[in-house]
Order: structure tokens, then C-alpha cells, then sequence
């Protein structure tokens, strides 16, 4: 099997099953217990949120540990939504749902949405004109997309809210483990998935600002400092944090980096003659995702037949499956809805090698054929 689907979630790596076995043996007393096995725990906890915020450039006081990325996140949006009095928040219209549901259900008629370009980038311009006339409390843009690895000006975006006072939450998913993660000065609010990048699922990091008073993702004891109550998963915080370790030096690394960014130019390059382009163009992405529009048939039977050869691609965002109609993102990028609806996505992770990338240009080159002779007409089915 071939696993291009690391955007939905990523195999754990042998330093984060090993981090997590260790800290299950080791560290399974309560980190809260009062006695020195407690302590013991207590001590590996905090070890590994300062190996996280050394990771971040944050301050250990920072980082909250999480069951995930959508908690962090729903904790923030709905933090604020009471805090903000009936101030607005302006959200980018190709969020993940963990954002766009949470602002929907917190912020309700308070949520404005910032469109993008036809790549799915958040322009400066519009966003500038946007957060004059909506002056909102909070502002959420992405780093990276999940469904097409565009790169949002993210860091530039946080410098603005810091100026107009806003605060911005930050969906750093997919950027984390993949490219260089520091986080910006000013009231930032950074959510992180460990499955994403290695470690195991159900556990994440958010990034608090200091001096952010009250702030509670879950209420009950007083784990994480009083910010989310609940037992500590530390096998899993210690699993994710060797995660983080082994792929943001990975990311650190420029010559790794741009080994990777060139096998996915290569990989587009080869598809083209088989009628298959890239739906963000040349837009900057992130290295292991490619959003792609398939010719002859519906995306469901590219993957079906992909995934008999043994290559595993997606259809697009794992958190939209079952939904109807095509996705959010696509559609906000303008894409016509029979393109969205031939559109797959193909994510690679660091144990990905270039013969793999090749591997499955050359089966798609072949099941193009298949398709092109068996005169698919899924084409002339979706109206665009
Ligand atoms: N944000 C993005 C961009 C994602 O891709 C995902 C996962 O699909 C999430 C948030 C949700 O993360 P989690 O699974 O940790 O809740």
C-alpha cells in the first residue's frame, strides 16, 4: 500500500509509538496525584510542554494540551464569543468545519465570511478592507488548507490583528510538522493536531497568550494550569511531542524541503498530458498536498480505482465525508461544481519517496486510458 492520505491523519512514527509505550510504563500515576510517582508524571508533563513551546517559540505557560485541534478551537471561538460583547468575528471562507460550525454555532449572525482568490488565498487588500468595515473582535485564517495545502499569509495576518486589536485564532494543522512553525507575537491563538504530523490521535495543542484571563477549554479540576480540566493524556502528549520533534526538524531542514516541493512540481508536470490539473495553479502550497482535477469521471472512481492498485488518496477533507454537495473550499475558490465534484486530494508525508509520487503518476496515467476508452460520462453528468 501506497498512503498518500496524511492530510486526513498520519501512520504514528516509531519515535512517538515509542515516546508513548515509555510514558504508559513510566508515567502512568496521575500527573495531580500528590505522591513522588504524581510528581514523576507531573515532571514528564511539563518536560514535554516545554519541548512543545521550545518547538513554537511560545513560553511553556502557553501551551495547553488538548484532545485536538477541533477542541482548541471550539474552546477559543467560544471563549471570545462571550467575551467580545456584540463585536463581530471574521472567518476565511475555506476554514475547516471545526472553525466554521464553531463560529456558526457561537457567534451565530456575528460571523462574517472572507472571501478568497481563486486559488483559496486570503488577499491583504480585501482582508484590510474587510476588518475596516467589520471591525471584529476575532479574525480565523488558516496557515495551510487541508483540502489543497494553499498557504495563507498567516503571519502577516496576525501582525494586522495585532495593530487593529483583534485577536486571531490560528488553525495550524497541516503547517505544523510540514514546514517551520513559529508563532507570532500578539494576542495569536494557535491550535495543533498531533495526528497530523505522527503522533497519536486525540491529542493537540493550543497555543493561550499570556495574560488571556479566564480562558477555559474544558471547566472541572484544575489541570492545565485551570485552562482544560480532565486527567492528562500523557502517553499521548509525550507521543505527539517526539512526533513534533523528529518532523519540525525535518521541516527546519531547507535541502529535505525542497527535495520534497520539487517531487510534487515533477508529479503535477507528469499528469498533465492525461488531462489532470492542479486546482490552486501555481499558487505556493504546502509540500506533501495536491488538490487535483481529474478528467473523464467523478472523484469517487478515481479513488476507488486508485485505491485498488493500492494507492490511498481522498476525495478531499476527511470531515466532509458523507456531506452532500461539493466542498466549501472548491466552491469558494470558484471552481465549477462538476470540477469540484472530480477533484481529489493527495497528501504525502516524510516517509513518502519519490518513486511513490511516480508510482502513482504513472497509475493515473493508466487509469486515465481505462477511463478515456471506456467513454466515461460522468463528465457530461455534473452540470457545471
Ligand atoms: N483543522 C484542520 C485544517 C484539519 O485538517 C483538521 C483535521 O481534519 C482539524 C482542524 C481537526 O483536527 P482534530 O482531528 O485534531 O480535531
Amino acid at each position: 500500500m501506497v498512503y498518500f492520505d496524511h492530510n486526513a491523519t498520519a501512520p504514528m512514527l516509531p519515535q512517538a509509538e515509542a515516546a508513548f509505550v515509555a510514558a504508559a510504563r513510566e508515567h502512568f500515576a496521575n500527573p495531580s496525584s500528590p505522591h513522588r510517582a504524581g510528581a514523576r508524571a507531573r515532571a514528564e508533563l511539563d518536560r514535554c510542554r516545554e519541548r512543545v513551546a521550545g518547538r513554537l517559540g511560545a513560553e511553556p505557560e502557553e501551551i495547553v494540551f488538548t484532545s485536538g485541534a477541533t477542541e482548541g478551537a471550539n474552546a477559543v471561538l467560544r471563549h471570545f464569543a462571550g467575551a467580545a460583547g456584540g463585536a463581530a468575528c471574521l472567518i476565511s471562507a475555506v476554514e475547516h468545519p471545526c472553525v466554521r460550525a464553531a463560529a456558526d454555532a457561537f457567534w451565530k449572525e456575528r460571523v462574517h465570511s472572507l472571501e478568497v482568490d481563486d486559488a483559496g488565498r486570503v488577499e491583504m487588500d480585501r482582508f484590510g478592507a474587510r476588518l475596516r468595515d467589520v471591525r471584529p473582535a476575532l479574525v480565523a485564517v488558516m496557515a495551510a488548507n487541508n483540502e489543497t495545502g494553499v498557504l495563507q499569509p498567516w503571519e502577516e495576518i496576525a501582525g494586522v490583528c495585532r495593530s487593529s486589536d483583534a485577536v486571531y485564532l490560528c488553525d495550524a494543522v497541516q503547517w505544523a510538522g510540514r514546514l517551520p512553525l513559529r508563532v507570532p507575537a500578539g494576542r495569536t491563538f494557535l491550535v495543533g493536531s498531533g495526528h497530523k504530523f505522527g503522533g497519536p490521535k486525540g491529542v493537540g495543542f493550543l497555543r493561550v497568550p499570556r495574560g488571556v484571563e479566564g480562558f477555559a477549554a474544558m471547566v472541572g479540576g484544575e489541570q492545565e494550569g485551570g485552562r482544560r480540566a480532565g486527567t492528562e493524556n500523557l502517553p499521548g502528549v509525550a507521543a505527539m511531542t517526539a512526533a513534533l520533534e523528529h518532523t519540525a526538524s525535518l521541516a527546519d531542514d531547507t535541502t529535505e524541503a525542497a527535495a520534497r516541493r520539487a517531487w510534487r512540481r515533477d508529479f503535477v508536470e507528469r499528469l498533465a498530458p492525461s488531462g489532470v490539473k492542479a486546482a490552486t495553479g501555481e499558487a505556493k502550497a504546502l509540500w506533501n498536498t495536491v488538490s487535483l482535477v481529474m478528467p473523464h469521471a467523478l472523484n469517487h472512481r478515481w479513488v476507488n480505482r486508485l485505491s485498488r492498485r493500492g494507492f490511498m488518496v481522498s476525495t478531499g477533507s476527511a470531515c466532509a465525508t458523507g456531506r452532500e454537495g461539493p466542498s466549501h473550499v472548491l466552491s469558494a475558490m470558484g471552481l465549477a461544481a462538476g470540477e469540484a465534484r472530480r477533484t481529489i486530494r493527495v497528501s504525502s508525508g516524510w516517509e513518502t519517496k519519490e518513486r511513490d509520487w511516480q508510482a502513482l503518476a504513472d497509475a493515473v496515467g493508466e487509469i486515465a486510458g481505462e477511463l478515456r476508452s471506456e467513454g466515461s460520462s460522468a463528465v457530461v453528468e455534473i452540470p457545471d
